[in-house]
């Protein structure tokens, strides 16, 4: 078997610019080449080795990858859910050709290995809100969420036509104190530790009472990690893994952060996001995840503020007086 060479596509994102660094702890710093549309002068030197590339660009992707012999391929470019909303012609055409592009490729390279993320946003208001089960990806109300649900089968198409060894897991909202959210749903819950810190309150885009799936981005890495790790044999689903972390409503956020930081103040002023919110489940049933390749998350509610204010205010947030 060739030595693994693993370019990572978004990897200036919230996820890349993480999963980049625990893949180079993993292979090496020169196995993985880390790949974004950014400028290379505008990415930090933690990033590097790095290239310039855009994922619509297949030709330059396949010269890339044949140039750089390239045995697995992460997938982390897309356009989000409340940012697809305002563009969905635009994020349709990157959600959707940007995966074809790299399935197409990893084929025509033999490539061992492909990762791409789906998303809880398969799910629409149809589906169970209480620990949606694996097999209910259906009717997707955003055009974000129609994107990852054609990705999923597109992903099963070429496993069972190409036999790619494509692998996949439907994050919930990720939470991380490195690395700021990119235009999704559930960004408030990232951007409710920034705020209370520097200011003690928060105005939340979203009501009281909205109950979402999330992860911890320790958690996600890991899953991440596991999941490509696994024998192949193991892997029984070939659309994409229910993965659940925590389940918690702004409010319940709200208290937790109150318990640290004294007087926090949350209110509310819901926007189109809400919508959105409203469609997805509450919590995710990841049996699946578990039984075909172990999976277990380690961060609750209460674990993850912990951890979240302490690793903020270490790197230079200061809670208000
Ligand atoms: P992000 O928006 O933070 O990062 C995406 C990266 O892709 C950015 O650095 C951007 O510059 C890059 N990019 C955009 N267009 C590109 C192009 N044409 N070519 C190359 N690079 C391009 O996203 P993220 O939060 O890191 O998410 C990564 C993946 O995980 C996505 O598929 C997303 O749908 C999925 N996901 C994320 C979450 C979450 O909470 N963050 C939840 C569920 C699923």
């Amino acid at each position: 078997m060739k030595k693994t060479k693993i370019l990572l596509v978004g990897a200036c994102g919230q996820i890349g610019s993480e999963l980049t660094g625990a893949l180079r702890a993993k292979y090496g710093r020169d196995q993985v080449l880390a790949a974004d549309i950014r400028e290379r002068s505008r990415v930090t030197e933690e990033i590097q080795p790095y290239v310039k590339l855009d994922v619509l660009n297949k030709s330059a992707l396949l010269m890339l990858c044949r140039e750089k012999k390239i045995t697995e391929i992460y997938l982390l470019a897309a356009m989000l859910s409340a940012n697809g909303e305002k563009e969905p012609a635009i994020a349709w055409q990157l959600n959707m050709d940007g995966l074809l592009n790299v399935l197409d490729v990893a084929v025509k390279c033999e490539m061992q290995k492909v990762f791409w993320p789906s998303s809880i946003a398969v799910f629409g208001p149809n589906a169970p809100k209480q620990l949606t089960p694996q097999a209910n990806a259906s009717a997707p109300s955003t055009v974000y969420g129609i994107s990852k649900a054609a990705g999923e089968y597109w992903c099963q198409y070429y496993f069972d036509k190409f036999g790619l060894d494509v692998r996949s897991v439907r994050y919930p909202g990720l939470i991380s104190y490195k690395s700021p959210p990119g235009g999704g749903t559930t960004d408030y819950a990232v951007d409710i530790f920034h705020k209370a810190l520097s200011e003690g309150n928060y105005l939340c885009f979203l009501k009281p009472g909205t109950a979402l799936p999330m992860m911890y981005m320790s958690d996600a890495i890991r899953a991440t990690m596991e999941l490509m790790d696994a024998p192949a044999e193991q892997i029984n689903v070939r659309t994409s893994y229910n993965l659940s972390g925590m389940s918690f409503t702004p409010d319940g956020l709200g208290e937790e952060i109150g318990k640290h930081i004294e007087g926090f103040r949350l209110d509310y002023l819901p926007d189109f996001r809400q919508q959105i919110a409203d469609s997805w489940p509450d919590s995710i049933d990841d049996q699946q995840a578990r039984e075909d390749w172990g999976w277990e998350a380690k961060f609750g509610l209460e674990d993850m503020v912990e951890d979240m204010l302490e690793n903020l205010v270490r790197r230079g947030y200061f809670a208000k007086a």
